[in-house]
């Protein structure tokens, strides 16, 4: 069997910062991203951030997965509603347009696709649902997940729901996982469930029961890739369903 495409989401700068191509636009992607799906069985193919429909729809009909990588920027408030109350810096324009809207294309075809960090914010926020836009001024947690070590190291537990996707990935109820974000959803978008909390009640996972694979994770699997074989089997999972997806659903 051929091996299934995933389309990667990059990051982007739109020539306003001093790091990553400063004032030449310019599209960056970890590696580790690209090495994870290859190692997992897909052909990563990391995608352009066009800005309209009918391309997302061509794109889409062109993978036979996703994955929404992390992000150093956070999605604007506007996008759910919401004014900017607190200080971060916001993802550029062109990568939230993509990210968004070929999310919604995506699950419209039942495209399987694995949001990472920022990328399950982007799944919840393109399906309806909301942010919180600094975890430690609005919730108040003692439990820190912006920590200063490496994220190759885990930072807090979480438990994983029964009977979900997530559970059946991880084969049991408590993982330790690593933690590198200041935002966390908020309100679950209508057509998702959360299936993974940390000790704090900080959501960490979230699902679309009624897709055929819909998954994002809070943490960085792609971080402890190496050294934990639960991380690595989302990566199997994501590939697995898109593998599915060619033989059952085009
Ligand atoms: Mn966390």
């Amino acid at each position: 069997m051929k091996k299934p495409i995933i389309g990667v989401t990059p990051d982007y700068n739109a020539g306003d910062r001093t790091d990553m191509g400063g004032r030449e636009p310019t599209y960056f992607l970890r590696a580790r991203y690209l090495k994870a799906i290859e190692e997992a069985g897909g052909i990563p193919f990391m995608l352009p951030l066009l800005s309209n429909r009918v391309e997302w729809r061509q794109m889409v009909a062109h993978v036979h997965g996703l994955l929404l990588t992390g992000s150093g920027a956070d999605l604007a408030p506007e996008l759910y509603g919401e004014r900017q109350r607190h200080t971060f810096r916001c993802m550029s324009r062109e990568r939230a347009t993509l990210e968004l809207g070929i999310t919604n294309v995506a699950y419209q075809a039942d495209v399987p696709t694995l949001g990472i960090c920022g990328g399950m914010q982007s799944i919840n926020v393109a399906l309806g649902g909301t942010l919180y836009q600094d975890i430690h001024a609005q919730l108040n947690t003692p439990l820190e997940h912006l920590p200063t070590h490496s994220a190759t190291q885990t930072a807090h537990s979480i438990h994983i729901a029964p009977r979900s996707l997530l559970r059946r990935i991880a084969r049991t109820a408590c993982i330790e996982v690593n933690s590198s974000h200041h935002q966390s959803v908020k309100k679950v978008a209508p057509t998702l469930i959360q299936t993974a909390v940390a000790p704090d009640g900080v959501i960490e996972a979230i699902e679309a029961p009624d897709r055929l694979f819909v998954l994002g994770v809070q943490w960085h699997p792609e971080f402890l890739h190496d050294q934990d074989p639960v991380q690595r089997r989302l990566f199997r999972a994501l590939v697995k369903a898109s593998e599915k997806f060619v033989l059952t659903r085009r």
